[in-house]
C-alpha cells in the first residue's frame, strides 16, 4: 500500500488526509506544533494516525509522497530531508485535484485574491452553478472533493500553495497582480516569487483561459518572456488592443467573442479602482463560462464584501467608519486611500515589514487630515511621516485610536483603518484588529 504523509494538520492538511484515507492510502498526519482540537477530533473519526509537536523521522521518511502544509517553509529540516531523499513533496490543491474531474477556477495575486474568490463564487452560485469554494478560504479542496460532488470550484490560491503544484491545471487560471510579497520565503529574489505566481498558468492550452491585469508592469514584462498557450483574457481600465474588459464612458465593459457585457460602474457593489479589478476578473470569469448576464449585473451590485476588506462600519454624527483591517502592505493602503471621496482621518501601523511609506506620500498629502499610529513602535512611521505638515496622534489600543480618531475629524470627514502593516504587535491577527476596530467605533 502507497504511503501519504501529511505534514501540518490544519485545514488542507487534515481534508488531505481525510481524502487520501478515502483513496486507500496508508495515512499519517505529523505536526511540529500543538494541533487545533476541531482537526484532532475529525482525524480520529477517520481513525487516522497523527502526532503533533515533532516529526518522528521513521514515520515520515518512509513516504512514497508527503503533501506539506503552505506553512512549512521549504527550508524546514524535514523537508530538506526528504528533498534529499528525493521523495516528492506537493501541496493539497495538487493532491485534491487528481481524484475530481470539476472545472478548476484558480484565483492569485499578491492583493485581492479572497474579494475575487469570494465574488466569483456569489456569481457563479447565484447563477445557478454547482459550485464549491475552496483554497485559503473556507474548507480545504481535498475534504470537498472527498465528501461532496461540485462541477466546478473556486479555489484562491497563495504563492506557497502554487510551490506544491505539478501537474493540476486550472480551467481559468486568474492573475490579478504581483508587488513585492513574502520575500523571505523566496531568498530574497522576487524573481523567485513571480515565477511562483505564473504557476498559475502551468499546463494551461488553448482551450483554458488565463486572466490578468494587462497594466502590472511586472506581469507584463513576464509575459513578453514566456511562452504561455493559454486564450489570454487581459482587463484594464483603459481600453487597448487586445483588452477584454475595460471601463468606458463610466460603464464596465466585458467583451468575449461569445457576448458584449455592460454595466454603469455606479452600480457595483464594490467601490475603488481595486475592486473595478476585481469585479473585472470576476465578470470575465462568469462570462467565459456563459453566465447570463443579467445575473452577472445583479450579483456584481448586490455582493455584500468581506469582511475586513474597505467595510463600512458605521456612520456616526456625519463621520463614516471603515474598517480595511486586511490592508497589510503599503500597497493595499494606497488602493484604501486612493478609493475615499471625503478627508480622511488614517489609523495606521502596526508591525512594519520594512515599508516605504514613499508609495502613500502623495495621497497622504491630498487626502488625511491627521494620522493616528497604531503600533508598539511607531518609529519609523514617526521617521517618514513627522516632517510632513500633518496631525499625528500615537496611540497603543484600538480604543484609544478610535477615540482620538473620532475626536479628530470633522463633519462629512472619514475615518479609515488602512494599517499597512501586520496586526501581531498589539492583536492576534488582521480579523481581531477589525473586530476591535468595530466594537469601539460602535461604542462611541
Ligand atoms: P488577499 O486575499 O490577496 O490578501 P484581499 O481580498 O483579502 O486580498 O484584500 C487584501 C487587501 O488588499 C485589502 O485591504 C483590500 O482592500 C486590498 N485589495 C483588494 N483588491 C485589491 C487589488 N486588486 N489590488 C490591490 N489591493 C487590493
Amino acid at each position: 500500500m502507497k504511503r501519504i504523509v501529511i505534514l501540518g494538520a490544519g485545514e488542507s492538511g487534515a481534508g488531505a488526509a481525510i481524502l487520501a484515507q478515502k483513496q486507500g492510502f496508508d495515512v499519517f498526519v505529523s505536526d511540529f506544533s500543538e494541533i487545533k482540537p476541531e482537526y484532532k477530533i475529525m482525524l480520529n473519526n477517520h481513525t487516522i494516525r497523527w502526532e503533533e509537536k515533532r516529526h518522528t523521522e521513521e514515520l515520515i521518511l518512509n513516504a512514497d509522497e508527503v503533501i506539506k502544509s503552505p506553512g512549512i517553509p521549504d527550508k524546514a529540516p524535514i523537508i530538506q530531508k526528504l528533498k534529499g531523499k528525493n521523495i516528492p513533496v506537493i501541496s493539497e490543491i495538487e493532491f485534491a485535484g487528481r481524484y475530481t474531474d470539476a472545472k478548476m477556477i484558480c484565483i492569485t495575486g499578491s492583493n485581492g485574491k479572497t474579494t475575487t474568490t469570494m465574488l466569483t463564487y456569489h456569481i457563479l452560485k447565484n447563477a445557478g452553478l454547482n459550485v464549491g469554494l475552496a483554497g485559503n478560504v473556507g474548507q480545504s479542496l481535498a475534504l470537498q472533493v472527498a465528501t461532496q460532488s461540485y462541477d466546478y470550484y473556486v479555489v484562491e490560491l497563495s504563492s506557497f500553495q502554487l510551490d506544491g503544484m505539478h501537474e493540476f491545471k486550472a480551467d481559468i487560471a486568474v492573475l490579478l497582480n504581483i508587488t513585492p510579497d513574502h520575500l523571505d520565503r523566496y531568498d530574497y529574489k522576487f524573481q523567485n516569487y513571480i515565477d511562483s505566481k505564473f504557476r498559475i498558468t502551468q499546463n494551461q492550452t488553448e482551450k483554458d483561459a488565463f486572466i490578468y491585469w494587462e497594466n502590472d508592469p511586472v506581469i507584463e514584462a513576464e509575459l513578453a518572456k514566456r511562452n504561455i498557450n493559454s486564450t489570454l483574457y487581459p482587463f484594464a481600465i483603459q481600453r487597448g488592443e487586445k483588452t477584454k474588459a475595460f471601463v468606458e464612458k463610466e460603464e464596465l465593459i466585458i467583451q468575449i467573442l461569445k457576448s458584449l457585457f455592460t454595466m454603469p460602474t455606479s452600480e457595483l457593489a464594490l467601490k475603488g479602482i481595486h475592486n473595478t479589478y476585481n469585479s473585472m476578473a470576476a465578470g470575465l470569469t462568469a462570462s467565459i463560462l456563459d453566465v447570463k448576464k443579467e445575473n452577472i449585473r445583479a450579483s456584481l451590485s448586490d455582493f455584500k464584501g468581506v469582511e475586513h476588506r474597505l467595510e463600512y462600519v458605521a456612520t456616526i454624527r456625519n463621520v463614516k467608519f471603515i474598517n480595511d483591517s486586511k490592508a497589510t502592505n503599503v500597497n493595499s493602503c494606497w488602493y484604501a486611500l486612493n478609493s475615499m471621496e471625503t478627508p480622511v482621518v488614517l489609523i495606521l501601523g502596526g508591525l512594519d515589514k520594512g515599508n516605504d511609506y514613499a508609495e502613500i506620500e502623495e495621497l497622504v498629502h491630498n487626502k488625511v487630515r491627521a494620522l493616528i499610529f497604531l503600533g508598539k513602535d511607531n518609529t519609523p512611521l514617526h521617521a517618514f511621516f513627522d516632517k510632513k505638515g500633518k496631525h499625528i496622534v500615537d496611540a497603543q489600543s484600538m480604543e484609544d485610536a478610535v477615540k482620538a480618531a473620532y475626536e479628530l475629524a470633522l463633519d462629512g470627514d472619514t475615518v479609515l483603518l488602512a494599517p499597512a502593516c501586520a496586526s501581531f504587535d498589539l492583536f492576534e491577527n488582521y480579523e481581531d484588529r477589525g473586530k476591535q476596530f468595530k466594537k469601539n467605533v460602535r461604542e462611541l
